[in-house]
């Protein structure tokens, strides 16, 4: 018997199992039955009920000047999220971010100078091995040919993880987490995660990247888990 935890080839779909040359790790009835029929924020993200811009969006601008995300956060697609994120199915990240390009590509927007994928903090990265939003970061630069910045943006403070806290001390965890080691970074970039959980990640590294000198901060994820949006 197969474990569909662990495909054993790119050609076996990871949620059913079923096996075919043209899957590439998720067939597509599973990969239509992870499509949601509602909408998200283009700015922050987050699951609205019509197309276009959340009520806590529309007063102004915005640290995060757009959002796009991939999938829904929920199950069967947690699934794959989840796997990928702490289970080592690095396969997942090729595939996700090949998919997240894909999309990036059909709204024909303008596309950034570089990609940044949210670091982790060293002793994270030691810890489980591999930094997932550079994975799937990987897969993106490629489809998109732009650069992914992997330098510039360093996690300094080693965080609780977000979900892990109430909604007032998020902000508080996350802030000066990061650092900017490039003086010269300028330009537009898009930061790639996997989860937007809260959306406070992001929006720091975001709010950073902009204290120096990036002129506009795109937000590129597999899915967004937050139902408001961080202002
Ligand atoms: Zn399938
Ligand atoms: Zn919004």
């Amino acid at each position: 018997m197969f474990n569909r935890r662990a495909p054993l080839l790119e050609t076996q779909c990871f949620l059913c199992g079923g096996c075919s040359p043209e899957i590439t790790l998720l067939c597509e009835p599973c990969w239509h039955d992870l499509q949601s029929e509602s909408f998200t924020c283009d700015r922050c993200g987050c699951d609205i009920l019509h197309e276009g811009i959340c009520s806590q969006c529309l007063p102004g601008p915005s640290t995060i000047d757009g959002t796009v995300t991939l999938l829904p956060y929920q199950f069967p697609a947690t699934r794959l999220l989840l796997s990928l994120k702490y289970k080592n199915q690095l396969l997942l990240a090729r595939e996700l971010g090949r998919r997240l390009a894909e999309k990036i590509l059909a709204l024909s927007t303008r596309l950034p100078d570089r990609i940044v994928p949210v670091p982790l903090h060293p002793t994270r990265l030691i810890s489980r091995g591999y930094n997932q939003a550079i994975e799937i970061s990987r897969a993106v630069s490629t489809r998109l040919a732009i650069p992914m910045d992997c330098h510039s943006a360093r996690r300094i403070r080693h965080t609780a993880p977000q979900f892990s806290l109430g909604p007032a001390e998020r902000r508080r965890n996350i802030r000066g987490a990061f650092q900017i080691s490039n003086p010269d970074l300028t330009g537009t970039v898009a930061i790639v995660d996997d989860i937007v959980t809260t959306g406070h990640t992001a929006h720091e590294l975001a709010r950073q990247l902009k204290t120096s000198g990036v002129t506009d901060v795109r937000l590129w994820a597999c899915a967004h888990a937050g139902k408001a949006s961080i202002s």
